[in-house]
């Protein structure tokens, strides 16, 4: 039996998932931190156009502290981006705002692995109060 949703993209989004199901809440890993705003700009590899923008206040209690978002190519392979770092340093370092910059390290497709780069770009803000 031939299985659809298999292969390289589905994959990755499979463990992912499980590496962010399997992490604690952000309530639980940051105990000190009190409210989480994120403002999510994505922006084509150009950097010049931009695509979505979601911005929302955190559920620290139901978010979990892998703290990643989908690129938003659909067909992005073994992609997105994770601000889980950025978000412990900032927490550690009692910022109230941190905003910055990644760029997609997956593939454009599943035809240009190994030769083009998603490089889809995030900007992100993310305000936190303690
Ligand atoms: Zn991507």
């Amino acid at each position: 039996m031939y299985r659809q949703r298999t292969g390289a993209r589905f994959e990755h989004r499979e463990l992912e998932s499980q590496r962010v199901k399997d992490s604690l809440s952000l309530a639980a890993r940051f105990g000190k931190l009190k409210s989480l705003t994120v403002d999510l700009s994505f922006y084509d590899p150009e950097g010049t156009s931009k695509t979505s923008q979601v911005k929302y206040t955190v559920n620290l209690a139901n978010a979990k502290s892998v703290f990643r978002f989908n690129c938003p190519n659909g067909e992005c392979i073994r992609g997105d981006f994770d601000l889980t770092d950025e978000l412990a340093k900032a927490v550690a370092a009692k910022r109230t705002t941190v905003s910055g910059e990644k760029t997609c390290e997956g593939w454009r497709s599943k035809t240009t692995i190994d030769t083009v780069h998603c490089a889809n770009i995030l900007r992100y803000k993310l305000t936190l109060a303690y």
